[in-house]
């Protein structure tokens, strides 16, 4: 096996891709990186004549060499089951703005696209190793019903997940708790979600837990899109919606296009980067916030500083202020620098901020623009949208769509949840109040005249299984109880 990862702040680290995918965060501390991804070329003229699947092979295969042709396409095409479009990822003109909706899958959220693969990636890796894994996840509230959907009752797996207590929406608390399957944990973290990441974290690191897995011959790792397996994945639709724009003679080959990206922990739009490294024509990047504005700072201004108010927010999967995949694009801004971001990560740990140097600030601001949109804002937004297009966008695809407008250009948006999945505060966009969570459901769907999709209706009358509310010290001794069977 080729070892072609390494660790952002490490170079002495080199894994190779099955690896990477097993242990999710390099023993650094650090994330795992390919370093000539940029070496790689996508040829865009084979990318619009081919459908989905054969597009994700195509790209796996480069960043994945480790797994055989059949390895890879069992795998995608077991994934793409469960999403009703051929397309995966549909594109829509909404207004002069093309949205991409990312939310087909079995959970209605975006991370869906990753989470439906990684668990076949993941057990194809387990059976070269022949050991167990226990899947550690932090969740702001979608990945971890995703996680726990894509790898309930998967072969030589368990599926931890911890999100943070009564700062997921209603619809979210009960997806994850009502989760069935015999190999599934559900917590609560008393705490917000960079607590419970930065919980997860230190447990990856800590020896002790680690030697315990060790001895009942159990990998500790991550669905977080700090795992490259969950990274790889969200290329390919990136790719996809230039296809569908040249397809449909918006744009020709070769031409620019712009993002819209609403972000938290800087995976999705990493993934955008990722894709414009291997050669997709991408004028820029915008990294749409919420209130919890550190990467619109940190973009305008070089100074990253998570050291303000946390916000809880109507886009509660955007309520981040430790956006763990940037190290990943600052990695590749400043060279390949790996004792540079070992300085930068220090610093944010121990002060919590870090400044970037002029250059690289230079280099970063001339692919990537960034802002914010507050709370009021993105309630007008869904409500202005509706009633120019007739088009329902959810509280965090809205933030996406409103920083859109900003581009002249063309323009994609990525829209990343279904507005379902909120529809308090997207029903109170509109105008409507309604705090019970699935009448609130019945009545968007009335008013928008769409179904409601069936995996969030079916959760009406599902029973709550998993109870636990922890502290995060907790969150140690938990995970030792779950190895310790
Ligand atoms: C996770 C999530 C985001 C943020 O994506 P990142 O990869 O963490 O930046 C945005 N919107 C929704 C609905 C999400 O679930």
């Amino acid at each position: 096996m080729e070892k072609i990862y390494t660790s952002t702040r490490s170079h002495n680290i080199k894994v190779s891709s099955k690896q990477a995918i097993l242990e999710g965060l390099s023993k650094d501390g650090g994330l795992y990186v390919y370093d000539d991804i940029d070496k790689i070329h996508i040829d865009l003229d084979k990318i619009i004549k081919s459908s989905y699947k054969e597009n994700a092979y195509d790209i796996l295969s480069k960043l994945l060499p480790d797994y055989t042709k059949e390895e890879l396409i069992d795998s995608i095409s077991n994934a793409y089951s469960h999403f009703p479009d051929e397309e995966v990822t549909p594109v829509k003109k909404v207004g002069n703005i093309f949205v991409l909706e990312l939310f087909k899958g079995p959970t209605s959220a975006f991370k869906d696209v990753a989470l439906c693969l990684l668990p076949w990636l993941m057990s194809k890796a387990l059976k070269d190793s022949n050991k167990k894994a226990l899947i550690l996840t932090a969740t702001s509230g979608d990945t971890g019903k995703a996680a726990l959907n894509g790898f309930k009752d998967v072969e030589n797996t368990k599926i931890c997940v911890f999100y943070p207590h009564n700062k997921v929406s209603a619809i979210q608390y009960k997806q994850m708790a009502c989760q069935l399957g015999s190999n599934v944990y559900v917590y609560a973290v008393e705490g917000n979600f960079d607590d419970a990441q930065s919980g997860v974290k230190k447990i990856f690191t800590d020896e002790k837990v680690n030697d315990l897995a060790n001895k009942h011959n159990l990998l500790l790792t991550s669905a977080n899109s700090i795992n490259i397996g969950r990274l790889v994945p969200q290329i390919v639709y990136y790719f996809e919606s230039y296809k569908y724009l040249v397809n449909n003679n918006f744009i020709k080959l070769g031409d620019k296009v712009s993002f819209s990206v609403p972000t938290g922990n800087f995976g999705d739009v990493l993934a955008g980067y990722y894709a414009y490294l291997m050669g997709l024509p991408v004028k820029y990047f915008y990294v749409a916030s919420d209130e919890n504005n550190v990467l619109t700072d940190f973009i305008n201004t070089g100074i990253y500083d998570r050291n303000r108010e946390f916000k809880q927010t109507i886009s509660p999967s955007m309520d981040i202020l430790i956006s763990s995949n940037l190290e990943r694009l600052l990695y590749y801004l400043s060279d390949k620098d790996d004792k540079y971001i070992s300085s930068l990560m220090n610093d944010l740990a121990t002060s919590g901020r870090y400044q970037i140097s002029e250059k690289m600030l230079k280099k970063l601001q001339s692919l990537f623009k960034a802002d914010y949109v507050t709370q009021s804002e993105t309630k007008e937004e869904i409500k202005q949208v509706f009633e120019e297009s007739h088009y329902l966008l959810d509280t965090h695809s809205a933030i996406g769509y409103k920083v859109a407008r900003k581009e002249r250009d063309i323009i994609v948006a990525l829209a990343t949840a279904s507005p379902y999945k909120f529809s308090i505060d997207v029903l109170a966009s509109l105008g409507y109040k309604e705090s019970d969570e699935f009448k609130a459901m019945e009545k968007l769907s009335e008013v928008s005249t769409r179904p409601i999709p069936t995996n969030l209706a079916s959760l009406n009358n599902a029973e709550i299984l998993h109870k636990d509310v922890i502290s995060k010290e907790d969150m140690l001794k938990t995970v030792e109880k779950i190895i310790n069977g």
